[in-house]
């Protein structure tokens, strides 16, 4: 039967943009496209649009518009805040960092890069159930800790982590705490003063707003440094001309997700724990991270035997959109650096699946997954030979 509609569950990956968000931007394209940093009252009307988005955005967070910083994207501000906190750590004499197994890239590769430079990165392991403790932060911080930096919650299992009692922990002890926000803003409550945060990434088109546009919230007294010189725009921490279009439609989308997350969440988790209770009737498969601590659209499954690569193929020829871990290491061999973290042998983590979805979705949707994935699954596993030896009993299952 040929799909003529997309079931589209890549949400983690990208997001459709809102129609409120397209409507904030489309002003700024063609009608007052000036230069927010210009004189003339033509140039002010964009810079009170570019104001009144940091407004809304900084209420989104409950942080203060002078704690908001405009950057190009969520990889953007994960850069600058590692790689502010680190040098300013290192005036200081301290040039240990604590992190995480499952960060997303724009962090660990960030902290590779810091590592090449002296300092020293202790990446806490992570629970089976894909959560990271408070109590572990605490036990890593030392008197030379620079920064703590643990996402919000995970972009591959959907995990979220406990990051007010880890503000908490790093607050006390001095030390500054950024967490990678990019898959919880927008999707679950996010308010920097209660979590204890001295700075956050975020990235629009994670919550239905156009690509390339992020943000970086740094508290008030928390030193920050600029990588990109130029201008004297974003109070100097981050130079070129400001992209009014894209900052409107991120407040715009922003606005709509927060005031749409409780209903939402609701409708979302609904769907999601549907998937889960099909796909777990598979047998030898198994669902990856805290069954309930999850973000309301994220599912990531495991199916022992296949390759994870096979079924995103079999899949789109049905007309649904999926990953098998994050888009920037699909297309790889090497399994994913997440499903690893939590403990999964290599042979498991290559057969992974992750279906996200977004409130644009349907229960048909989810109708049209449970129809597609069993019976592909059982196909892959009929042409595998790793799962001829399985059932042979030649290897144990692990799953
Ligand atoms: C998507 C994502 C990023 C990168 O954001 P970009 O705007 O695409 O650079 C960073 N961290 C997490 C957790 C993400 O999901």
């Amino acid at each position: 039967m040929a799909q003529d509609k997309l079931v589209y569950a890549d949400n983690a990956a990208t997001t459709k943009m809102s129609k409120a968000a397209v409507e904030a931007m489309l002003p700024y394209l063609d009608g007052t496209y000036y230069n927010p940093s210009s004189l003339y009252s033509a140039g002010q009307r964009a810079k009170e649009a570019l104001e009144g988005a940091r407004e809304k955005i900084a209420k989104c967070l409950n942080a203060d518009t002078k704690e908001i910083y405009f950057t190009s994207c969520g990889s953007e501000s994960d850069n600058q805040a590692i790689r502010s906190a680190a040098y300013n750590g290192a005036l200081k004499g301290k040039k240990h960092i604590i992190s995480t197994a499952f960060e997303h890239h724009a962090v660990l590769h960030t902290l590779n890069r810091l590592k090449a430079e002296g300092y020293e990165i202790t990446l806490l392991g992570v629970h089976e159930n894909g959560i990271v403790t408070a109590e572990q932060v605490k036990e890593a911080i030392r008197p030379d800790t620079a920064l703590v930096t643990i996402m919000y919650a995970n972009n591959e299992i959907g995990t979220i982590q406990p990051i007010r009692e880890i503000g908490e922990v790093c607050r006390k002890a001095g030390v500054v705490f950024h967490t990678d926000a990019v898959q919880a803003v927008g999707h679950i409550p996010v308010d920097v003063k209660a979590d204890n945060v001295d700075m956050l990434s975020l990235s629009a088109h994670k919550f239905h707003g156009p690509k390339g546009v992020g943000v970086l919230y740094c508290r008030k007294g928390v030193p920050l440094k600029s990588f990109i010189e130029g201008g004297a725009q974003e109070r100097g921490k981050r130079a070129g001309t400001e992209n009014v279009a894209s900052i409107c439609a991120m407040a715009a989308a922003l606005q709509e997700s927060c005031a749409n997350m409780q209903e939402n969440a609701v409708k979302l988790s609904a769907m999601r724990d549907r998937l889960i209770q099909g796909l777990t009737k598979i047998e030898h498969s198994r669902l990856n991270g805290d069954r309930d601590r999850r973000l309301p659209g994220t599912v990531n499954m495991c199916f022992e035997g296949i390759e994870g690569e096979s079924l995103l193929l079999l899949l789109d020829a049905k007309g649904i959109c999926a990953s098998s871990g994050s888009a920037c290491t699909s297309g790889s061999l090497d399994p994913s650096h997440v499903l690893l973290s939590i403990g999964l042998p290599h042979e498991v983590a290559h057969g992974s699946l992750r279906l996200s979805l977004s409130e644009y979705n349907t229960e048909e949707d989810v109708d049209h997954i449970l129809e597609c994935v069993p019976p592909i699954v059982e196909y892959l596993r009929s042409i595998s030979p790793v799962w001829e030896e399985l059932v042979k009993g030649i290897k144990p299952h692990l799953i």
